[in-house]
């Protein structure tokens, strides 16, 4: 029987950017990537300092961090 020479752990992100390099642990995450992050500005900017973020969720988990606890 043949095996396939499947990825192992240290191969997971082989899923390269060839725009700026990043890597993914796959095909989806790349492709989304690609469609919404690169080279793109995001979308979503924090109203309390000037960091931005391509999900929303992203900035309200960053947005909480404004206000302790
Ligand atoms: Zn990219
Ligand atoms: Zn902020």
């Amino acid at each position: 029987m043949k095996r396939l020479n499947v990825a192992r752990t240290e191969d997971i992100r082989r899923f390269l950017c060839n725009t700026c390099g990043r890597s993914y642990k796959n095909k989806r995450s790349l492709s989304s990537h690609k469609k919404i992050e690169c080279g793109k500005p995001p979308r979503y900017y924090c109203n309390l300092c000037p960091r931005g973020f391509f999900y929303k969720s992203k900035l309200m988990l960053h947005t909480v961090q404004h206000y302790p606890v």
